[in-house]
């Protein structure tokens, strides 16, 4: 399997503040945070882009939406709320080319995104 910036941290070959992870996904804070948490929830399997979803993966990609209640309460912003993004290509500026759901929380968040 391809091995990304994500895939190492995962691995424990980068260093980062892992807050939850489980057989399929792992998640942990933004290097470069927008918001009070910022989290990245990424599957272990690596799938380069949402372009790249099939049915023989996207269990993987629901995995990452199963993760994510617990995560919210774990953190304490569940009832508060919070923000979901997926980046794709470079319109939306995607660098990591392993999906991760950005999770924000923490703060009054702004509509339309930048
Ligand atoms: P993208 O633009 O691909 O949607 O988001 C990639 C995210 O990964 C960015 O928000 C960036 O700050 C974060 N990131 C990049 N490298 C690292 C790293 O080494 N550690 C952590 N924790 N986050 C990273």
């Amino acid at each position: 399997m391809a091995e990304t910036i994500f895939t190492k941290i995962m691995a424990g070959e980068i260093p980062a503040e892992i807050v939850y992870q489980d057989e399929h996904v792992a998640a942990f804070r933004d290097i470069n945070p927008k918001a009070p948490h910022h989290l990245l929830v990424v599957p272990r399997k690596v799938i380069p882009t949402l372009n790249d979803v099939t049915a023989e993966n996207s269990g993987s990609v629901a995995k990452i939406f199963e993760a994510l209640p617990k995560i919210a309460e774990q953190l304490g912003f569940k009832e508060s709320g919070y923000r979901a993004v997926f980046n794709c290509g470079p319109d939306a500026h995607q660098e990591v080319m392993h999906i991760h759901l950005h999770v924000l929380g923490g703060r009054d968040m702004t509509w339309p995104p930048g």
